[in-house]
């Protein structure tokens, strides 16, 4: 039988990681796992319970709790029972998820989620901490990142593309406030990890980006033999 593999994506919103993450997955037929999605379900949930997005105590004990589960190759995302898929790309959950993030308890939960998640099997796994603290070991890591004004236009178009037709300041000023708070929180913060393989995706087309990650999986894992299925 083939080893265990664990791909590690991370990087700031917007740079690509969600679309890239799939499609490396589904060329591999390894399992994707949307670790954004995750801690935006708690914020979602944290908001129906009328929880304060500080209130650490709670916010923990609501995390542990939480059932989160992706089905049909995490097209569709389960809180306790109820498809959140639609409901957690809120603007206003983004905003909750990188609040509650911030907290370790919450963290931990997660954690703990994502690590059971990916308990033998080969992943590819997207996210903030993902290289740096949920699988410090990952066989490949990747910091994928892209310029501030690509990353928002790619966001403007996917809100537009679900029917949400946002000014571009209000958007910008945003992501960069999520942005900050994730890369200066105390807990995990967004930071490239040591030995994690920088890729920068401003004005590369997915195709492109999707290759440049899969020659480095290729030159990781199998010692540049061909692992594509
Ligand atoms: O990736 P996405 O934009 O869906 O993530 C939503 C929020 O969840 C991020 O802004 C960040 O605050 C948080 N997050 C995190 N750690 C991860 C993944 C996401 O803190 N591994």
């Amino acid at each position: 039988m083939s080893r265990r593999v664990v791909i590690a994506i991370d990087g700031p919103s917007g740079a690509g990681k969600s679309t890239i993450a799939k499609a490396v997955a589904s060329r591999l037929g390894y399992i994707y796992i949307d670790t954004g999605a995750m801690y935006r379900a708690v914020g979602l949930w944290a908001m129906r319970a009328g929880i304060a997005l500080d209130d650490m105590h709670k916010l923990e004990e609501l995390a542990r709790h939480s059932e989160i589960e992706f089905a049909a190759g995490a097209a569709t995302v389960l809180l306790n029972g109820e498809d959140v898929t639609g409901a957690i790309r809120d603007r206003a959950v983004s905003d909750a998820a990188s609040k509650v993030s911030a907290i370790p308890g919450v963290r931990r939960a997660m954690v703990d989620a994502q690590r059971r998640m990916a308990e033998g099997a080969s992943v590819v796994m997207e996210g903030r901490d993902i290289g740096t603290v949920v699988f410090p070991d990952a066989d490949v890591k990747i910091f994928l990142d892209a310029e501030a004004d690509a990353r928002a236009t790619r966001r403007l178009e996917e809100l537009r593309q679900k029917g949400q037709d946002l000014a571009a300041e209000a958007i910008t000023r945003e992501m960069a406030e999520r942005d900050r708070r994730d890369s200066t929180r105390a807990d995990s913060p967004l930071v490239q990890a040591p030995d994690a393989v920088y890729l920068d995706s401003t004005g590369l087309s997915i195709e492109e980006v999707q290759e440049a990650v899969l020659r480095i999986v290729r030159s990781r894992v199998s010692n540049g033999k061909e692992v594509v299925r």
